[in-house]
C-alpha cells in the first residue's frame, strides 16, 4: 500500500480505515505514506501537466483509487501578491492566499472532499458534523455530491446564510443550544444508534490531510520554496496540522528544502485557549466558557489536538495571538482597500499581522502569507431560516421523532 497509519506513541503500523484515529494503546495514529515509492512515480515537474485542483496531490492523499474521488473543483486557489500593502508595512513579501475561492466559499472544502471520498470508499452512507458552519455546509455539499445523507450541528448562532447553505444541499440540519464541542458530544452520543460516521476535526483523517494541501500548493506556487511565516485563523488547528505534515513530507521528497515557516496562529478574544496556553508556556489547557467570542470559525474552546499544535508553534519559533473584535473590523477594512474582501477569521490574520509587526516579531526581511479562509459574504446579516433548536442527543430524537 501507498499509505497506512503508524500510531504516534508506541510506532505500530496498522492498515488505514476511515475514522480509525486511535491505536489498541491508546496513542493517537497518523497517516503515512511510501514516500520513497512515491518520488519514484512523481516529481515537481510531472505535477505541472496535473489538474488545477487539490486532486494534483493525489498520490500524497489516503485515497486508494484516485479516479474515484468525491470532488467539486477544490484547490488550487489563487495566491495574491499584495505589492502596494507590503511597500507600505515594509516587507519583503505579503501574500493572501485565497480560500475563499473553495467551492461552498471556504477551505473547508479541501478536508470534506478527501474525508468523503474515503468515507464512500468504505461504503458509508449517513455522516455528521459538529461545526461553526463552514464545515456544515462543506460536509453538506460534498455529501449530495457523494449521495450520502448529512446531519449538520451548529450552534445556534450560527450565520443565517450558512444554515440556509447547509439546507440548500439538502443536509438535516439542527441548531445546538450551545458551542461547537457541545454539539460534538450530541454527535458522539448518537453515533451508534443513528448509524452517522463523525466526521468532526481531527475525527477522520480525511479532513487534515485534505488540509495539507494548501501547504503543498504553497510550496509549488512560491516556486518551491516556503515563506518565512504562515499567518492562520485558528480554530481546531487542523490545518496547522496538515500544513506542518505537508511540509515535511515535501522535504522527505526533496522537493522543498530550508527552515519552515513559523506558524503563527489567530483567535479572537473571549474564545482564545491556543493563545492562553502558549504564553502560560506548559500543557495545553482547554477553555472553559468561550462564549465571549463572535460565532466564526475560529471559536472553539477544546480543540482536540491541542497539544500538538502547541508543539507545531514551539518548534517553529511561532506565536499566537488573540485580537478583538475591532481589530478584526479593522482587518477587514485593510483587506478591503487591497481589493480582497475578507470573513472574520481572515480579518483577524491580518489583525495579528498588524500586532506582531508593530511588536518586532514580524520583521522587515520577512516573506508573510495570510489566510483568507472563508467569503465575507456568507458573514452577511441574514435571518436564520426555521430550523430545530435542540439541547442535546435525547432532545434531537424527540424533534426527530416529532418530524
Ligand atoms: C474552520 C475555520 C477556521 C479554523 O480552521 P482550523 O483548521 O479548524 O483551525 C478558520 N476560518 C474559517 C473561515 C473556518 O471555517
Ligand atoms: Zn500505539
Amino acid at each position: 500500500m501507498r499509505f497506512g497509519l503508524t500510531c504516534r506513541s508506541c510506532g505500530r503500523t496498522m492498515p488505514f480505515r476511515p475514522g480509525s484515529t486511535r491505536c489498541p494503546c491508546g496513542g493517537a495514529v497518523r497517516v503515512e505514506y511510501d514516500l520513497e515509492r512515491i518520488a519514484a512515480g512523481l516529481s515537481r515537474e510531472r505535477l505541472k501537466e496535473r489538474e488545477a485542483t487539490m486532486w494534483r496531490y493525489a498520490e500524497l492523499l489516503p485515497v486508494a483509487d484516485p479516479r474515484r474521488i468525491v470532488s467539486l473543483g477544490e484547490g488550487w486557489t489563487p495566491l495574491v501578491r499584495l505589492h502596494h500593502a507590503e511597500r507600505m508595512l515594509g516587507l519583503r513579501g505579503l501574500w493572501v492566499k485565497r480560500e475563499e475561492q473553495n467551492p461552498t466559499g471556504s477551505f473547508k472544502a479541501r478536508g470534506f472532499s478527501c474525508a468523503l471520498t474515503v468515507a464512500r470508499g468504505a461504503g458509508i452512507r449517513k455522516v455528521a458534523v459538529n461545526s461553526n458552519g463552514n464545515a456544515g455546509s462543506a460536509l453538506a455539499a460534498y455529501a449530495a455530491r457523494a449521495g450520502m445523507e448529512a446531519y449538520v450541528f451548529l450552534p445556534k448562532d450560527c450565520p443565517g446564510l450558512i444554515v440556509r447553505e447547509c439546507l440548500d444541499y439538502g443536509a438535516h440540519t439542527c441548531l445546538v443550544d450551545g458551542l461547537i464541542h457541545n454539539a460534538g458530544e450530541l454527535i458522539a452520543r448518537g453515533a451508534e444508534e443513528q448509524g452517522w460516521h463523525h466526521v468532526g476535526t481531527l475525527r477522520e483523517h480525511g479532513r487534515a490531510e485534505g488540509k495539507k494541501t494548501m501547504g503543498l500548493e504553497l510550496a509549488e506556487q512560491l516556486g518551491w520554496r516556503l515563506p518565512d511565516v504562515i499567518i492562520y485563523p485558528t480554530g481546531g488547528g487542523s490545518g496547522i496540522i496538515g500544513m506542518w505534515n505537508a511540509f515535511h513530507q515535501m522535504k522527505e521528497l526533496g522537493w522543498i528544502e530550508g527552515d519552515l515557516p513559523r506558524f503563527i496562529c489567530v483567535q479572537e478574544e473571549g474564545c482564545d485557549p491556543l493563545v492562553r496556553s502558549f504564553s502560560a508556556g506548559g500543557a495545553f489547557r482547554p477553555l472553559e466558557g468561550g462564549t465571549g467570542a463572535s460565532p466564526t470559525g475560529l471559536r472553539v474552546p477544546h480543540p482536540p489536538d491541542g497539544e500538538a499544535l502547541l508543539d507545531i508553534l514551539r518548534r517553529t519559533s511561532g506565536a499566537a495571538v488573540a485580537v478583538t473584535r475591532e481589530e478584526m473590523r479593522e482587518g477587514r477594512a485593510a483587506f478591503g482597500r487591497h481589493g480582497i474582501s475578507a470573513s472574520p477569521e481572515g480579518a483577524a490574520a491580518w489583525a495579528a499581522l498588524i500586532h506582531l509587526r508593530d511588536a518586532g516579531a514580524i520583521r522587515p526581511r520577512d516573506e508573510v502569507v495570510l489566510f483568507n479562509t472563508a467569503h465575507a459574504l456568507k458573514y452577511a446579516d441574514h435571518p436564520a431560516p426555521p430550523v430545530p433548536v435542540v439541547r442535546d442527543y435525547d432532545d434531537w430524537r424527540k424533534t426527530a421523532a416529532g418530524a
